[in-house]
């Protein structure tokens, strides 16, 4: 895998080593999808325990999953950070490893050799979840090649995968304040809806909400995401994955009398295996039934891929030339100039109104 300028990773083949067996081909989801044809249920759902939901992005259902599978001799796979805040696909065979994966970290992921390692699992008999993007559930699906019975999946409604250069450049910014000891994309402070960014050091902590952190406003603009997000295959109602999790956005119009700001998960069962699962681990959860329609009404990116900026192409080519804050002043700017402009307007419009009305009362 090598990296691309703006940080992405792609295949390349050694045309030396290739014995053209064309089975990287084959194995491409992309090229070879597998069309899921279901009708998911869905479910509003919060672990019971309160710490294991402050520490997780939405209810913490990943982890209600996660130790059931450990639970039973399992093993399980997801995105942690390395010992350089990489985001990096690795797996736990214990309840306290499972700390690493626990929140959404908002970079791609790197597979590295996790696909061969679920594969090594399988043949030992051993249950396996193996967790991660739509997209990667189906690179996992197609390189094993058959269905497993041991095999589970859990997949997330998501937004689109920043670029880890991207990341990079925005973990400089901190340079001068020592070793990072954690990283939370979705701390909870001050609520699950206006989450923020929280970093911490040794003798200090960084924390700022999604509309003033660098790294998710450029997240949250699309500015530097994956060029395969913005035309994903795999946002659909009808996923190759066993159970699928997201924020459950529109639950305080959906169930109000649930939503207490510390989160709620969307859980989407597509699969008879899934079912089984939520049904073994649904004593640590409180939940309620959903319509599936109705659920994820909210939620566009379960179906609908993301809008290419005009910008993102100048605002990836110049990662190296400026840090990371200035760099997403300058592409974000041209907004706040707008909505500027936006209430310019407005404020004129009232006034000449105010104008015309005193006009014409005069
Ligand atoms: C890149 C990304 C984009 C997302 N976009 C949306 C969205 O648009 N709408 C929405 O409703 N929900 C989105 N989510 C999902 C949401 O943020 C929660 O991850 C989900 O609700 C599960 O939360 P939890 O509380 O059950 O568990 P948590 O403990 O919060 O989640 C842990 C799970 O997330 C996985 N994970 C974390 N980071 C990554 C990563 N970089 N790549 C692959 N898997 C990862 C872990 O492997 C594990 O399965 C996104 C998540 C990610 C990682």
């Amino acid at each position: 895998m090598a990296s691309d300028q703006e940080g992405f990773s792609y295949p390349q083949i050694n045309q030396d080593s290739c014995i053209d067996c064309n089975l990287c081909v084959k194995c491409c989801p992309i090229t070879y999808g597998v069309a899921v044809h279901n009708k998911p249920t869905a479910f509003a759902a919060h672990h019971i325990n309160n710490d294991i939901r402050m520490q997780s992005s939405s209810g913490g259902i990943f982890t209600a999953i996660a130790e059931y599978v450990i639970g039973n001799n399992g093993v399980v796979f997801g995105a942690c950070f390395d010992n350089w805040f990489n985001v990096v696909h690795d797996y736990a065979e214990t309840s306290e490893d499972l700390q690493k994966m626990r929140g959404s970290k908002y970079v791609q992921s790197r597979i590295g050799s996790a696909f061969e390692q679920v594969g090594r699992f399988l043949d030992q008999k051993r249950l396996v979840l193996f967790t991660g993007t739509p997209c990667q559930i189906a690179g996992l699906k197609s390189y094993l090649r058959s269905d497993n019975e041991y095999l589970v999946t859990q997949d997330i409604i998501c937004h689109g995968v920043p670029s880890p250069k991207a990341w990079n450049k925005y973990l400089e910014l901190f340079s001068k304040k020592g070793p990072i000891q954690t990283i939370s994309f979705r701390n909870k402070d001050t609520g699950w809806s206006e989450f923020s960014m929280k970093v911490t050091f040794a003798t200090e902590q960084y924390r700022r909400d999604l509309s003033k952190d660098y790294f998710l406003k450029a997240f949250l603009r699309n500015l530097c995401l994956r060029p395969s997000c913005y035309q994903c295959h795999f946002k659909t109602l009808h996923r190759e994955s066993d159970i699928t999790l997201a924020d459950f956005w529109g639950i305080e119009v959906v169930l109000p009398a649930m939503n207490d700001d510390k989160g709620i998960s969307l859980v989407l069962i597509n699969s008879e295996k899934g079912k089984q699962v939520f049904q073994a681990i649904s004593k640590d959860l409180i939940c309620k039934p959903v319509d599936y329609l109705q659920a994820t009404k909210y939620n566009k990116a379960a179906t609908q891929s993301i809008s290419l900026p005009e910008k993102r192409q100048d605002f990836l080519a110049h990662l190296n030339e400026l840090p990371f804050d200035s760099l997403v002043e300058k592409h974000t700017k041209e907004k706040i100039r707008t909505i500027f402009r936006r209430f310019v307007l407005k404020i004129g419009s009232k006034t000449k109104k105010k104008l015309l009305h005193n006009t014409t009362k005069g």
